[in-house]
């Protein structure tokens, strides 16, 4: 597998910075063990998008895999388009394979499915009530349940029944946030006089910290409830043990006829055209507000613009600077990393071959549309076709008046670095690494939308 990327798929949030966190950690895991030639993350809802993520993958063998605990909506519909995929609905135990960009891609099942996923449940139980025995005990998995895709609970189901089967427990239901049965009857369908409670969710967030702990009127990890012992363990999705099921995923769906592990011309050229712009100009290289210099001692130094020739900075590691750069000085989340807010007081030491990392790790793909961009390559979808490509509650923005959309571009676009060529503007070509912005982001459509039904003024 050293020639093929593993592209690890998440929801991620606007709001939330930490939605991403499990993602971010089950990469590293499989990225320690080597087992592919790279790991890279991609979401739905933050950069890097999945929109621009396979352009990401340095080998043209590439493995797909949504980091979601149930099959339904996004796994079926949402991600393979926005992937670009040609395949929609249920997929078949092996998941898809398609030539996309000329890369042969693999796009597998979601790892809640996989039947490891009882081991999980079991392990975030035997966390919060290590002493628990099976007489006395009964087991609610609560999944979502969002009733869009029939599908979807079937996760849970099965999760449910094989630890139905397994007996650990005096009984076990699969129970839902937002469907029948509900979780909140959990005392008229559970017997036993303790209670645990595992939430079948992939990260940690708005549900499992404060919706599901409100409505069910928890306290913490163990409440006394009406007489009986209500425990509420961690979501399954940030467990370490997720990992494994990933890779058990991966290794279960592969087949060997696929294993060229060719790197992709295109991301070479990529490669190139940073190596000489960082090493060309004596005064290291700018892009957005990023500086990268090469540093006396050997190596890069990459740092905010405004920080070059400080000596109070904080060193970030290259592992954590996604994270750390996630965030702007004022605390706030960046889902959309070209926004003018990028924290000041870090830096990050770098070798030639990391470079390209740690610019991703601060710009997700802006090299790489850069590249495309300057062949004259880089595609450009018009903001009617990025509306009429939105559905579900998002659908309502193919009737935005033009208007509306200008207004969210002054909102949005007019804070970002990227020059949005979907909307008809021109880039200027000085920068060595140009900045444009091909399409409409999420947060822009979702600005649209929220101008749309009043949930922002009119300015
Ligand atoms: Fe930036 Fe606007 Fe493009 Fe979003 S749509 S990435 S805000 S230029």
């Amino acid at each position: 597998s050293a020639g093929r990327t593993l592209v690890l798929l998440g929801h991620g949030s606007h709001l939330n910075a930490d939605s991403a966190q499990a993602v971010r950690r089950h990469a590293q895991a499989v990225r320690e063990r080597g087992l592919f030639g790279e790991v890279i993350e991609a979401y739905w809802k933050e950069e890097p998008s999945l929109r621009q993520v396979l352009r990401l993958a340095r080998f043209r063998d590439v493995t797909v895999v949504p980091l979601f605990v149930s099959e339904g909506y996004f796994t079926n519909q949402v991600l393979p388009r926005e992937l670009g995929l040609t395949w929609r609905g249920p997929l078949p135990p092996q998941g898809v394979r398609e030539v996309v960009g000329g890369r042969q891609i693999h796009y597998t099942r979601p790892y809640g499915i996989h039947p490891a996923m009882s081991n999980v449940i079991l392990a975030r139980a035997a966390e919060v009530y290590p002493d628990w025995t099976p007489q006395d005990t009964a087991l609610v998995v609560l999944g979502h349940g969002t009733g869009r895709d029939p599908h979807s609970r079937e996760a849970t189901q099965h999760a449910a029944e094989r630890l139905r089967q397994g007996g650990r427990f005096a009984e076990v239901q699969a129970l839902y946030l937002d469907q029948e049965p509900n979780v909140s009857d959990w005392p008229s369908l559970t017997r036993a006089p303790t209670v645990v409670i595992v939430p079948f969710f992939a990260s940690e967030g708005w549900h499992t910290l404060e919706t599901i702990p409100a409505d069910l009127g928890l306290t913490g990890p163990v409440t006394r409830l009406g007489g009986r012992t209500v425990c509420y363990s961690r979501p399954v999705g940030t467990h370490p043990t997720v990992t494994e099921v990933v890779l058990r995923l991966v290794e279960d769906s592969a087949d060997t006829g696929n294993t060229a592990a060719d790197l992709d011309p295109d991301w070479q050229a990529a490669g190139e055209m940073l190596a000489q712009a960082v090493t060309s100009g004596a005064g290291g290289l700018t892009v957005g507000e990023l500086h990268i210099a090469a540093s006396p001692e050997g190596g890069f130094h990459l740092c905010h613009q405004d920080d070059v020739g400080r000596a109070d900075l904080r060193a970030v590691p290259l592992q954590d600077l996604s994270a750390w750069t996630g965030r702007s000085d004022e605390g706030h989340h960046r889902p959309i990393r070209t926004g003018r807010t990028l924290p000041r007081g870090w830096f990050a030491a770098v070798d030639a071959a990391e470079v390209r990392a740690a610019l991703h790790a601060v710009y997700p793909a802006v090299l790489e549309q850069a590249h495309l961009w300057g062949l004259g390559q880089l595609p450009v979808t018009p903001w009617p076709e990025t509306a009429a490509r939105q559905s579900g509650r998002y659908a309502r923005v193919r009737r935005a008046p033009p208007e509306q959309v200008a207004q969210a571009r002054r909102d949005l676009c007019s804070a970002c670095l990227r020059t949005p060529l979907w909307a008809g503007e021109l880039l200027d070509a000085a920068a060595a690494v140009p900045l444009p912005c091909p399409e409409a982001c999420t947060l822009l459509v979702s600005q649209v939308r929220q101008l749309l039904s009043g949930e922002i003024a009119h300015v």
